[in-house]
């Protein structure tokens, strides 16, 4: 196993673990083990790098051990990641329950959504479509609670169609997405990332820029993984920031700049507020009713009824404590925006409206019903141009 000083404490910053296994970087037929950390804008940082013999239990845990120990040597303090996040293998599972008892083991999403989809071949296309579908609607579950309730009345629409592999496919996803590993929808931690994505293409660009040949001899192998460590190190804080806050981009305050300009109207209660989503003009306050009543469950739909009532109205709440100062960060969204990236242009509306963050003049700068082009936006044009 590799690291240095500096990835160590640059690792004890974050919260977010992840572990991957590559086979990629193939050294005399050992899987190349990678751990490390992801910060607030989904950027990766590795830490280790590890040979091993295989990548089962005793390896996870011997790396996400070692992790541990040396990071708290390095930092003289307690490191107690909130989530490990890895592809849905049992070893991982089991070496994060090991070393990180307390960690919650997040799966990812695009692991398991392939898992299933290879699972389904040789099925109707038309059910095939419905099962991914309503997994990509359920995916998107805000809370523990939705995630259960909505999970509950798929499994049930697809008991009661006609659908001849029904029972046995419910059985299946079941056990394996629902009792065993949970971890995939993005309500589960609102402040990861729910694939493994960033360690992935991470894995992905040291082929690029590595030659890790097969057949090396130890000494070689050994000077070119060394090195490569070296330069991870050498780029961490140089190129790449970790950032402890999720980035609000321009093109997010120009959305959010040109909702408050559109004045569609929401429904406030207490620490709630509703917010009509897509072409929807307003929320009454029977609406928000019948929104908590359907959500909460205490009146009984289909699976059909409750997607059509979460994805019409997007809630959004402020979890912040009085007294304590105020930030965008304690609001909190269930529009597919902000689950994927914690940030949509519903808190940023709010949290500018309330003036906990300025806008930048450029993010008005867009005319409305617009969308800010990609990439930097251009400095001001010479006035007599023509
Ligand atoms: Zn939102």
């Amino acid at each position: 196993m590799l690291t240095t000083r500096s990835l160590l404490v640059a690792a004890a910053a974050a919260d977010v673990i992840h572990v991957d296994a590559t086979y990629k970087l193939n050294w005399q037929g050992y899987p190349v083990l990678i751990a490390g950390v992801t910060d607030a804008a989904s950027q990766f940082f590795p830490c280790i790098f590890a040979v091993m013999t295989s990548e089962k239990e005793g390896d996870y845990t011997s790396l996400l051990r070692v992790m541990k120990d040396e990071v708290e040597k390095a930092t003289q303090q307690t490191f107690a990641p909130r989530v490990v996040m890895g592809d849905c293998a049992e070893a991982v599972t089991r070496a994060a329950e090991a070393v990180f008892p307390d960690a919650a083991r997040r799966v990812c999403w695009f692991h398991v959504k392939k898992a299933i989809d290879g699972r389904l071949r040789g099925e109707d296309k038309e059910w095939r479509g419905m099962v991914l579908g309503d997994l990509e609607k359920v995916q998107l579950s805000a809370t523990p609670e939705q995630f259960d309730h909505s999970f509950d009345l798929m499994c049930e629409r697809w008991l009661s169609s006609s659908w001849p592999s029904a029972c046995d496919f419910v059985t299946y996803i079941r056990t394996q997405y629902r009792t065993k590993n949970s971890g995939w929808f993005e309500g589960f931690d609102l402040r990861s990332p729910s694939t493994n994505n960033a360690i992935e293409s991470f894995n992905g660009q040291i082929k690029a820029r590595h030659t890790i040949r097969e057949r090396a001899p130890v000494g070689r192998f050994l000077r070119t993984a060394l090195d490569m460590v070296s330069e991870w190190a050498a780029e961490h804080g140089e190129r790449r920031v970790f950032q402890s806050d999720p980035p609000v981009h321009l093109s997010v305050q120009t959305a959010a700049w040109q909702w408050i300009t559109k004045g569609q109207r929401c429904f406030t209660s207490g620490a709630r507020t509703y917010v009509p989503a897509g072409d929807r003009e307003s929320v009454s306050r029977d609406e928000a009713l019948h929104y908590d009543e359907v959500m909460s469950g205490s009146t009984p739909v289909t699976f059909g009824e409750l997607m059509q009532v979460r994805f019409s109205t997007w809630l959004m709440e402020d979890r912040g404590g009085e007294g304590t100062e105020r930030s965008i960060r304690d609001l909190t969204c269930t529009c597919p925006p902000y689950l994927k990236k914690s940030m949509c242009k519903h808190v940023v509306a709010a949290a500018i409206t309330a003036g906990w963050i300025m806008v930048s003049e450029r993010a008005k700068d867009v005319p409305l019903g617009q969308k800010r082009k990609r990439g930097r936006p251009a400095l001001a044009r010479p006035a007599l141009l023509h």
